[in-house]
């Protein structure tokens, strides 16, 4: 399946608060023509795919481009001025570090570690939504919660020493301090640690590589091998809470006034309408009774309609 736009726009962003970690931007010009360069590799890559040449230029393509890229800028720009002062003086903060446990079983890279007067503080940036969308009180999203506690358990591994903040910093220079103890950190590392054992024991043991997938509803939407996933063909529900996509045979097909295509796929008892297809995209609909599959589609106001959006995707499977 293609890459989202935000997506990419998200590892362009992050790609230069690296460059901007390891010292190699250095200025504003260096920034703009890395943004750019950037971009432009992105996009070079987009035209050579199908699913997603459609999506060139990122600029008219993704939401929010120009806030964002602000927003980065905006970051950037305070990392090199602390970068400065840091220089000047003696060193207080370390980038992209590296850590792990003693076993180097777990390990991750952090993307500032800052000496304050007060103890470390573990800072890491994130390009997109920290906090969760679905809770009622605007807490950071688990997950981040955990990548830092994890990050801490480690940072006291591999140095001996705990640090005593945990932030995560937005795009928009907001910042979230995680709450955590020691005995949470530790708890979370040695899941990690005992997952991973379970992992190792499963694949020497000869499974198959399916076996290891868990659908869900969360993990399944922005999973990329949904196509090729049987587990998740054989598990998903056609309800709303799971990704709109569908896969059957094309028994109807029609050229609409304005030259888009409105197909009837049928699977079964199920059978939906898929309106607004650009021919262009899924040129294996000249063939008739197509065996197909869609992902991504867009929900329409009426049940079992559907119409595609930028990032609808369609394969054929005869
Ligand atoms: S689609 Fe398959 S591989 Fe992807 S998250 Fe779902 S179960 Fe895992």
């Amino acid at each position: 399946m293609p890459v989202s736009p935000s997506a990419r726009l998200g590892m362009t962003a992050h790609k230069l608060l690296e460059l901007t970690f390891s010292g190699q931007l250095k200025d504003e010009e260096s920034m703009l023509y890395c943004w750019e360069n950037e971009i432009r590799n992105h996009e070079l890559e987009m035209r050579n795919n199908i699913l997603e040449k459609h999506l060139v230029p990122l600029s008219l393509n993704t939401s929010n481009y120009k806030v964002k890229q602000i927003m980065t800028f905006n970051i950037v720009r305070i990392l090199l001025r602390e970068f400065n002062i840091q220089t000047k003086k003696v060193r207080k903060a370390e980038s992209e570090l590296w850590v792990q446990t003693k076993d180097e079983k777990i390990g991750g890279k952090i993307d500032s570690v800052k000496y304050a007067d007060d103890g470390i503080y573990i800072i890491d940036y994130k390009t997109g939504a920290i906090t969760d969308y679905f809770s009622n009180d605007n807490s950071v999203k688990e997950e981040y919660q955990e990548q830092l506690k994890i990050y801490a358990g480690l940072y006291y591994e591999s140095h001996g020493v705990w640090p005593v903040k945990l932030i995560l910093i937005g795009l928009d220079k907001s910042e979230y301090n995680i709450p955590f103890n020691h005995e949470e950190c530790l708890n979370l590392l040695n899941d990690a640690k005992s997952h991973f054992d379970k992992l190792n024991k499963l694949i020497t043991s000869g499974l198959d590589s399916t076996d290891f997938a868990a659908p869900s509803q969360a993990a399944c939407r922005y999973c990329v091998y949904r196509p090729a996933c049987k587990k998740y063909w054989t598990n998903r529900e056609g309800n709303e809470q799971w990704p709109a996509d569908f896969a059957g045979v094309v028994v109807e097909k029609k050229v609409l006034g304005n030259g888009l295509l409105k197909i009837v796929v049928e699977n079964g008892e199920k059978k939906i309408t898929i309106r607004g297809l650009s021919p262009e995209r899924y040129p294996f609909l000249t063939n008739n009774m197509q065996e197909v599959m869609f992902c991504n589609l867009g929900r329409d106001t009426v049940q079992s309609y559907f119409k595609e959006t930028p990032m609808t995707t369609g394969y054929s499977l005869s």
